[in-house]
């Protein structure tokens, strides 16, 4: 069994009068909650979602519990909403993060986002963002519209393309992530990332050992920077087997300056540190029974005989608006005939790489299995075995 030590604290900033942050943290489950909505309804909403996220997630160890938990605090949210007068309106944001058995059996960390509060993971000194926030600016970013940078101080980065209890059904990203003693994950709400930027986050993260101090240091950060908003921290520290539960961890803190890679794509940040082989991650559509649907703007399909990938328009899913962003030179009687109504339907991708890491994955099961006919005709996609394993699915 996995071994964890953690920290938490939650504060109303220094210029709001109402906390709207709701936090949870005990093993193996862990939230951020930003409400949002006049009249308590910020408040309302977001301790009723992680209210209802403990209550549901029955500790059954799966994702689909972790995803059925937070489907059941949407249409808890959503109902109340509808229900009273008052709170009609309100939603709020889950970062929701929990150890879980993946088909493999292996323990895993399962991390579910719906809106724009954050997990990260620092893992050997360097600081990855693990979600993608759920914000009009974000898909702005996405889009090539406006850089990063840019979106720090866009006048409508407040506004959010998805959060839980504002429709009665969302869809929700999770990320499944292999952890390694020594990773420390960090669940904080924007009012962390808006006040101190994600160098200093992880320069903290680095240089104070006791996670519980690392969250104390980082909201006090935030309320010197100005604390425009409230602020949650949850920092989770893996710890591994052999650690006696109630010693201090031993862990190796790197002090490297090495500057954090935090900035630039995150989907292509993140998968440098995924060590799912490809061919594990792709297999992901339709797990049990759930309709999985991508935000990922890329997928992978035919055209004719022709392997092709796709763009979405990241605002859409993705079948709605796609344009070719690449045609490959491998034709479909290159794969394996098992592959090939997976490729009739398309696959989405979540970035560029994992689709060419898709293609270069069939084209070795098929060469694997001896099926290939010419090998030499294989297209020069690159041959990393990493990839995001973002899925999308819609609660
Ligand atoms: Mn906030």
């Amino acid at each position: 069994m996995i071994k964890l030590s953690f920290g938490y604290l939650t504060d109303v900033g220094v210029v709001r009068e109402a906390n709207q942050d709701s936090v949870f943290a005990e093993e193996p489950l862990f939230a951020v909650a930003d409400g949002m909505g006049g009249h308590q309804g910020g408040e309302v909403a977001s301790a009723m979602a992680l209210e209802v996220l403990d209550k549901t997630f029955n500790k059954s160890n799966s994702k689909e519990d972790l995803l059925e938990a937070v489907r059941k605090s949407n249409a808890k949210v959503w109902d109340k909403a509808q229900l009273e007068e008052s709170l009609n309106g309100m939603g709020t944001t889950i970062t929701a993060m929990a150890t879980v058995v993946d088909e493999d059996g292996n323990e895993v960390m399962a991390v579910v986002n719906v809106g724009d509060s954050r997990a990260y993971l620092l893992r050997d000194g360097e600081l990855h963002q693990i979600t993608t926030d759920h914000s009009f600016v974000e898909d702005l970013v996405q889009a090539g519209e406006i850089s990063a940078e840019e979106a720090e101080t866009h006048p409508k980065r407040n506004i959010l393309t998805r959060a839980i209890g504002v429709e009665p059904t969302i869809e929700a990203d999770i990320d499944l992530i292999p952890h390694k003693h020594g990773d420390r994950f960090l669940l904080c709400s924007d009012g962390l990332v808006r006040e101190v930027a994600d160098s200093a986050i992880a320069a903290t993260l680095r240089k104070l050992k006791d996670p519980e101090e690392a969250a104390k240091d980082l909201v006090a950060q935030a309320k010197a920077n100005g604390g425009s908003d409230n602020i949650t921290v949850i920092v989770v520290d893996i710890i591994d087997d052999a650690a006696p539960q109630e010693a201090t961890p031993q862990r190796k803190v790197k002090t490297a300056p090495k500057a954090p890679k935090v900035k630039g794509p995150r989907r292509f940040t993140f998968r440098s540190f995924l060590f799912f082989l490809a061919a594990g991650a792709l297999i992901g559509a339709g797990v049990g029974g759930v309709a999985w649907y991508a935000r990922a703007p890329y997928a992978v399909g035919l055209e004719g005989d022709q392997i092709v990938i796709y763009r979405g328009h990241p605002d859409q899913v993705l079948w709605f608006k796609k344009t070719v962003a690449e045609r490959t030179n491998v034709n479909v009687n290159q794969v394996l005939p098992a592959n090939v109504p997976t490729l009739q339907k398309g696959t989405t991708k979540a970035s560029l790489s994992s689709a060419h890491a898709y293609i270069a994955n069939l084209l070795e099961e098929a060469a694997a299995a001896g099926a290939i006919a010419g090998a030499d005709k294989v297209p020069s996609v690159p041959t990393e075995t990493t990839t995001t394993t973002t899925t999308t699915v819609k609660l």
